[in-house]
């Protein structure tokens, strides 16, 4: 297959076979890049079937870059709530905020200008730049790099730079002969539906009468991939504190992880402490309170890209002091039913889920959980 076979055959098969996505809609210029934008900062490190229902929801309520520019922090959070990576957020409200203010809210539409904007490296650059502009930048994401190694039989390891630069100079040649915006996300669609990591389908491949692996049924030794890093997993506590009916938060600090979200208080259990004492620990340094330590409510897991949580919540009761914001930014008491109106991150949102699901079906607790969800509830939810 040659150049330009390679890509008539791949934007044929992408012509009658692309996903109907949200930011693939018929749209004006100024949309289109306004949601490319947005579709391409959250598409970092997500799946598209996840991004889905979070673009509707982002776009519906910030239509476009001036209303974004604007938009208060709580809201943002709000609206990225669940997503996970909320420095993608902030970056997308900052680079949304150098758009507005330096280039009268239009786009640029140059592969190394976008790079100078807030949370757009290498590859969201090329994305945008081709997507939205037609600008003859390849993409190199995961699905390009699957396809292209077995494509042309690249045994080198995918997780070292130089063979995405080696590809990224390979594909130039390419998308130069089609139509950049179609040819990226053609290759990444085949990548994704296609040419899956187990089990790729050659038989409907667009590319199979040219590809190595399929030739060489060498499909399962293709990418080569070093083992990932194992990631360390943190066992953390936090306290479920509750007076006059409402639960005590607090708001992590923007330049920490998952800053700017709101949580119950609480933090890492060190070595040699039981959880009851890292919580009175962390609750005395987070907020200035003495907890007496109740009952373990629940224990939720969560991953992250760098490491895998254990957070265990626990009933706890204000012996002494006011709480004060100290290593917390800010700190609110709220009605269980008005923790909406918050971000949380999600490992927080799967207690409050228990809590609400423990109160939908409580005949299906053991009797010390009975005790101790039935005292959160019954305190929580009388206003
Ligand atoms: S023929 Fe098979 S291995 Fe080759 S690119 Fe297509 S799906 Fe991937």
């Amino acid at each position: 297959m040659n150049n330009q076979s390679i890509s008539k055959e791949i934007l044929y098969w992408y012509d009658n076979n692309k996903r109907i996505l949200p930011w693939r809609k018929h749209l004006s210029n100024k949309q289109k890049e306004y949601f490319i934008l947005v579709s391409e900062i959250m598409l970092q490190q997500t799946q598209v079937k996840t991004v889905i229902p979070y673009f509707n929801n982002f776009i519906k309520k910030i239509p476009n870059l001036k209303a974004l520019s604007k938009i208060n922090d709580k809201k943002l959070m709000k609206c990225w709530e669940g997503l996970g990576y909320y420095s993608r957020a902030r970056n997308l409200h900052k680079a949304a905020q150098v758009l507005v203010d330096s280039y009268h809210a239009v786009m640029p539409s140059d592969f190394e200008e976008l790079q100078c904007l807030p949370g757009i490296g290498f590859y969201t650059a090329a994305a945008i730049s081709s997507i939205a502009f037609e600008k003859p930048v390849p993409v190199v994401d995961g699905n390009v790099l699957r396809v292209f190694t077995r494509f042309w039989g690249i045994y080198d390891d995918i997780r070292h730079n130089q063979v995405k630069t080696m590809l990224f100079h390979k594909l130039e040649s390419y998308i130069k002969e089609a139509k950049p915006s179609d040819f990226n996300q053609a290759i990444m669609e085949c990548g994704a539906l296609i040419c899956q990591p187990q089990s790729p389908s050659c038989m409907v491949c667009p590319l199979q009468q040219d590809c190595f692996a399929y030739a060489n049924h060498k499909q399962a030794e293709l990418p080569v991939k070093s083992p990932a890093k194992t990631v360390p997993t943190l066992d953390v506590v936090v306290g479920v504190v509750i007076h006059d009916n409402q639960l005590l938060i607090a708001k992590r600090p923007d330049d920490k992880m998952l800053g700017g979200l709101w949580e119950l208080p609480g933090g890492k259990i060190e070595s040699k402490e039981s959880p009851e004492q890292a919580l009175q620990r962390e609750l005395k340094e987070e907020v200035n309170l003495d907890v007496c330590v109740g009952k373990k409510l629940v224990s939720v897991k969560h991953a992250y890209s760098h490491f895998k949580i254990n957070l265990h919540a626990y009933e706890c009761e204000i012996i002494r002091g006011i709480p004060v914001a100290l290593s917390a930014i800010e700190i609110k008491w709220v009605f269980f039913d008005d923790l909406k109106q918050y971000a949380f991150p999600k490992a927080t949102i799967k207690i409050f889920d228990w809590i609400a699901v423990k109160k939908k079906y409580s005949f299906e607790m053991d009797s010390k959980e009975q005790i101790a969800i039935n005292n959160v509830l019954e305190r929580c939810y009388k206003k």
